[in-house]
């Protein structure tokens, strides 16, 4: 893996790492491959709720949180540019807690990520992002930002929100009710997308107020992940299913990470009709970046040349100006996969 490291910094890859995925101190990594180096990714709170660093409001993973400090500190010294992971509804603490679970309108409840209708969530999360942003970090990359998919959410709460706009009672509300009428499956995108946007909003405030606070000279930015896959649609199921809109995001944060193809193993090859169509689907890449945005292309589990050469190929087609991606998939992948694409 020594190897690939060196390449993957010196092909400007932003590489997301878990301390787990470094064999050595923070100080051997960063004397080895900092000359290589124009940016570097950390886990700030992992999927399981966990924080790499002290935090005082969420659960401390503290096993990792000497690597994450020093890892920070020696970075910022060298003028590396750092960003710092934030899972925010894959959240598999408070997955368990009945007070935030998202479920189907069957009762089938989740417990990896929670219902993103919970302003008190959002409260959690602008905490998370100003304890991060007292480190001397850059960016904050923002995971699991949307819904698991358009079977969701089903909590009382959210019954109790949306069933007066279709006029039905919150008990009688199903998935199927809502399918059966364009009108009614329309206002169901449009307030699910209203409610991610508003828990994004709030973390964008917390980093603006984190910004006066430490009297940072550049903003740290919030870069948003979108999930774009085949089997959700490409670019524009993608909006129905996890609830968010490009452009919207454009305008909070204008920063917006494609997180690319999650739930399929193989990327299409150049030249191939899939291809074209993922090509396509990018369009609005353009338009992001017109406004002022910036862009990445992000994938799980690049390990090898040939897959970070694809996601370079695929940026350049596309006018995306970042690759970054991890080298293993999220622990509780296969029940995040079957939650978005399995059948209900
Ligand atoms: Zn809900």
């Amino acid at each position: 893996m020594s190897q690939s490291f060196r390449e993957f910094f010196l092909n400007k890859f932003l590489m997301l790492l878990r301390p787990t995925d470094i064999e050595m101190s923070a100080k051997d990594f960063i004397s080895t491959y900092a000359s290589y180096m124009t940016s570097l990714g950390i886990v700030g709170k992992a999927p399981s709720g966990h924080a790499y660093y002290p935090s005082r409001t969420a659960p401390v993973d503290k096993e990792h949180v000497q690597f994450f400090e020093e890892l920070i500190d020696l970075a910022h010294s060298l003028d590396i540019h750092t960003a710092v992971s934030m899972d925010f509804y894959t959240d598999g603490w408070f997955g368990r807690d009945p007070k935030y679970q998202t479920i189907t309108d069957r009762g089938v409840v989740m417990t990896h990520q929670i219902c993103p209708n919970r302003e008190e969530f959002w409260e959690y999360g602008a905490e998370i992002v100003k304890e991060i942003a007292s480190y001397p970090v850059d960016e904050i990359l923002l995971l699991g930002a949307g819904f698991i998919r358009d079977h969701f959410c089903f909590c009382e709460r959210c019954r109790r929100d949306f069933a007066p706009l279709v006029g039905q009672e919150p008990d009688r509300l199903t998935y199927q009710y809502i399918v059966e009428n364009p009108d009614y499956h329309a206002a169901w995108h449009k307030w699910r997308s209203d409610v991610v946007h508003e828990g994004i909003r709030r973390l964008q405030e917390a980093a603006r107020e984190a910004d006066e606070a430490t009297g940072r000279a550049t903003p740290l930015r919030i870069t948003v992940e979108v999930l774009i896959d085949p089997e959700s649609g490409l670019a524009e199921g993608a909006k129905n299913e996890y609830g968010y809109d490009y452009s919207v995001i454009g305008q909070i944060t204008g920063s917006l990470m494609i997180n690319l193809y999650p739930w399929s193993p193989i990327l299409p090859t150049r030249g191939s009709k899939e291809y074209d169509d993922l090509v396509e689907s990018l369009y609005f890449v353009n338009e992001f970046k017109r406004r002022g945005g910036t862009v990445s292309l992000f994938r799980w589990g690049v390990t090898t040349m040939d897959q970070l050469r694809e996601l370079q190929d695929l940026a350049k087609d596309t006018g995306i100006d970042r690759i970054a991606g991890t080298f293993s998939y999220p622990q509780d992948y296969s029940v995040r996969r079957e939650s978005a694409i399995g059948a209900y």
